[in-house]
């Protein structure tokens, strides 16, 4: 029975069909599929309470000003935070790093003979803000580019050194599917330099690794509601709070300020000074009920079930001929599995699971290009997994990989 089963939650999109075919769906890497539950919180605060937050003293703006801070109290909880002035709304995983990536920099906590570590495995959204506002300072930028996408915590700590401010990394790759050993990860990184923060970019993670803000002694987090059951257009920068208080607010505008005048800002305490305008007030209800949803499964489970599928797909992917499996071969390879089929071209197999089988894939660089290049390939294709797939999905997602590669090779 599918974990979803289980407990009860019902993904409304997987009654549909294509074709004669049941929709497969394994493509939760790039945003998860909305329980009804989540999708019927939306509606129902759209259509009874929705009005603007944290300025109308009316009922219904009383009630969405509720609603978000008592998702923001949700977050706090769920992450284990110090406080919900931690706790910052953005848009989504490439928002909260954009913010990071500028704020920090235009704070005193990094000065110009300083460097940031990155590692060649990032999401484009941990690099491309980085190189963006790096541009014009003086401050380097250094990369881990690790054999085969494959982080090894020591070689990564080998680069760590006094100059070394941030080290700003995956949890768990979007391509080689790696989770990294995040605790052991940080108390390396601060072994060899204490004065070194961290930035996670838990997009991949979130769902079924418990974090623990406090105790892992991270420093900043990020991730989005949609990668986790929850709507689109909502995400966390999670940050230390005497860090977050030493930096600038990077967009400006309405409700992010204390006093204005035509000379002029003062900024608003934390977490408003970096919430400027108008948020996506409609998503905080659905971001709630999806966080509720995976408390109740809890990510203990959900991480068993996911890695149950991912080790059966790898087991039995292997068996097929000519595939090229990317990422590593130990435990660590989880929820989604990146491979080519010889030379038959990534979109053409993903297109054509999608008419045989009814089976959603993705296929590209998965924002990735370094990485791709790394790995000698422009694209590859990508399944992944949630509470809602099982292995007779799998079967036959091999069964048709097998018939496209008889008919195209
Ligand atoms: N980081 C990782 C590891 C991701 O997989 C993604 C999205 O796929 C992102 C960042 C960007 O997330 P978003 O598009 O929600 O901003």
């Amino acid at each position: 029975m599918r974990l979803s089963q289980k407990y009860n939650i019902a993904f409304p999109a997987l009654d549909r069909k294509i074709g004669d075919n049941n929709i497969i769906y394994f493509d939760s890497a790039a945003t998860s599929l909305v329980p009804k539950r989540v999708a019927d919180a939306v509606y129902n605060f759209d259509t009874k309470n929705k009005a603007n937050v944290h300025r109308s003293s009316h009922l219904l703006g009383n009630e969405s000003t509720e609603i978000m801070e008592s998702t923001r109290e949700t977050v706090k909880d769920f992450i284990n935070a110090n406080s919900t002035d931690e706790v910052i709304f953005t848009s989504g995983t490439t928002m909260s790093i954009n913010t990071l990536a500028n704020s920090f920099l235009n704070s005193e906590l990094i000065n110009d003979e300083q460097e940031i570590l990155l590692t060649s495995v990032e999401h484009h959204a941990n690099l491309v803000p980085w190189q963006q506002v790096t541009k014009n300072r003086n401050i380097n930028l250094k990369f881990y580019e690790p054999k085969n996408g494959i982080i090894i915590i020591d070689e990564l700590v080998e680069l760590i050194d006094d100059k070394t401010k941030l080290v700003s990394i995956t949890g768990q790759s979007n391509v080689t599917g790696q989770e990294i050993d995040i605790t052991n990860l940080i108390k390396k990184i601060k072994e060899k330099n204490p004065n070194t923060f961290i930035h996670l970019d838990i997009a991949q993670l979130i769902t079924h690794k418990k974090i623990n803000a406090k105790d892992l002694g991270v420093d900043f987090l990020s991730f989005s509601a949609h990668k986790m059951f929850g709507p689109t257009g909502v995400g966390i920068l999670w940050g230390r709070k005497d860090l977050l208080e030493a930096m600038p607010p990077f967009i400006t505008g309405g409700e992010m300020i204390d006093q204005v005048s035509l000379e002029k800002t003062t900024f608003n305490i934390l977490p408003f000074k970096f919430e400027a305008g108008t948020p996506n007030i409609s998503s905080f209800t659905g971001f709630k009920e999806a966080i509720n949803i995976i408390e109740e499964i809890g990510q203990e489970n959900i991480s068993k079930y996911i890695k149950e599928l991912t080790d059966y797909a790898l087991k039995e992917m292997r068996k097929v001929e000519g595939i090229e499996i990317y990422g590593p071969k130990n435990e660590s390879h989880n929820s989604l599995i990146s491979f080519n089929l010889g030379k038959i071209h990534p979109h053409d197999i993903a297109h054509m699971l999608n008419d045989l089988g009814g089976i959603g894939i993705r296929s590209g660089h998965h924002c990735a290009q370094p990485l791709m290049k790394q790995l000698g390939i422009r694209s590859s294709c990508r399944i992944s997994f949630s509470i809602y797939n099982d292995i007779a999905e799998i079967d036959k997602f091999i069964k048709t990989l097998k018939k496209i590669k008889g008919w195209l090779s």
